[in-house]
């Protein structure tokens, strides 16, 4: 009946003279992006911690904002905001990455384009300063998707990107963290406590989405250990057609769940099934809709709560396999938020009509 009434309102919308230009009922540009999701409770984080967490995520929408307020790409806008949090030593990523079991840094970063479904991405990186960087040179000068180790590290020299010595990446907060582990000698690794990988998503003026990752893993990964940040499906997935997602948890369980993939084809169906009714409504009503009116119509007819709902589903899919983490997404058609069953990710969003905010706890 709401989608009848909503239709009706359309309908009668593009026959009056004043009706609003594609442009102007498109949503404008949106940043979502995330530091890592985990065990953060107010009693676990430093008053310091908490406050430098706040200002990295506030310089990282500010990074992303810039480049979509200008008109610039959502790929730009994401590579943006995840190089400042590749860059600050809280987040584990670039500077500040985790330790593998044997005290080195391996770097796992993608980067997807939702207007083709381009996609970068490399595992075990060890001297490239920005590995997101990394990753979109991959998805824009090799054939390939992803590169891994020493193949990787070639290839970012010859691409000529920033190299570092390896030891560019740890801080002695992360050398504890390993010294901890290993003194409880628990596990294969860290699962439980905070997680720290970045990502941020975004959805340009022009309505395209794009999503990007970038992780040291987790503590005391051993063996090559890949997780699902740098794989397509997994961890990043952006797609027009449907959403832009980042994850950040237990890789091993988004990766069997195929979590970034998963909601995007759940939203997709329920976009594309939405959209054959409101065509036939409108063939029925003796209209023909063209691309930009039924981007709009679809904006408006799946609701935040719809969206919601499909990310929650699919985290709690993940959750009931024994993983724990979260996600960030928004829609080619404005809706943006979080899905996680932690209790807190280090978050926040910015969107063209100024609305601008960060969080951690779960009760934000
Ligand atoms: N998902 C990442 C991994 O499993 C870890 C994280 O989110 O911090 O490698």
């Amino acid at each position: 009946m709401r989608l009848i009434l909503l239709l009706g309102a359309f309908l009668m919308s593009v026959s009056a003279p004043a009706a609003a230009t594609p442009e102007t009922a498109q949503p404008g540009w949106s940043l979502v992006i995330h530091g890592g999701a985990g065990i953060l409770e107010r009693s676990r984080v430093s008053p310091e911690t908490d406050a430098a967490v706040r200002v990295a995520l506030d310089r990282a929408l500010a990074a992303g904002s810039d480049v979509l307020r200008q008109g610039g790409s959502a790929m730009d806008a994401v590579q943006a905001a995840i190089i400042v949090l590749e860059d600050d030593p809280n987040f584990n990523a670039g500077h500040g990455a985790v330790y593998t079991y044997e005290g080195t840094n391996e770097l796992d970063a993608a980067i997807m384009d939702g207007t083709d479904r381009k996609a970068g991405a490399i595992a075990r990186a060890h001297n490239t300063r920005n590995p997101i960087l990394l990753a979109r040179k991959v998805m824009e000068e090799s054939p390939h998707v992803l590169l891994s180790g020493e193949g990787a590290d070639r290839f970012s020299a010859e691409m000529g990107l920033v190299q570092v010595d390896n030891s560019y990446f740890g801080t002695p907060e992360r050398k504890r963290q390993l010294e901890e582990l290993k003194a409880k000698k628990v596990g294969w690794f860290d699962v439980d406590l905070k997680y720290g990988t970045v990502g941020a998503v975004a959805r340009d003026t022009h309505g395209n989405v794009a999503a990007g990752t970038s992780t040291g893993g987790l503590t005391g990964k051993r063996y090559g250990r890949i997780g699902d940040s740098p794989l397509i499906g997994a961890g990043t997935y952006a797609d027009d057609r449907s959403c832009a997602i980042s994850a950040t948890g237990a890789g091993e369980f988004f990766i069997r769940v195929g979590v970034a993939h998963e909601i995007c084809t759940r939203i997709r169906m329920k976009a594309e099934a939405r959209a054959e009714f409101l065509a036939q409504e409108a063939e029925r009503g003796g209209t023909t809709l063209d691309a930009a009116s039924q981007a709009r119509l679809l904006a408006s007819s799946l609701s935040a709560e719809e969206v919601q709902a499909i990310a929650d589903a699919v985290i709690g899919e993940m959750g009931a396999l024994g993983g724990s983490g979260g996600i960030i997404y928004l829609t080619p058609w404005g809706h943006k938020g979080y899905s996680f069953d932690t209790p807190g990710m280090f978050r926040g969003m910015a969107s063209s009509d100024g609305a601008r905010s960060v969080a951690i706890y779960g009760d934000e």
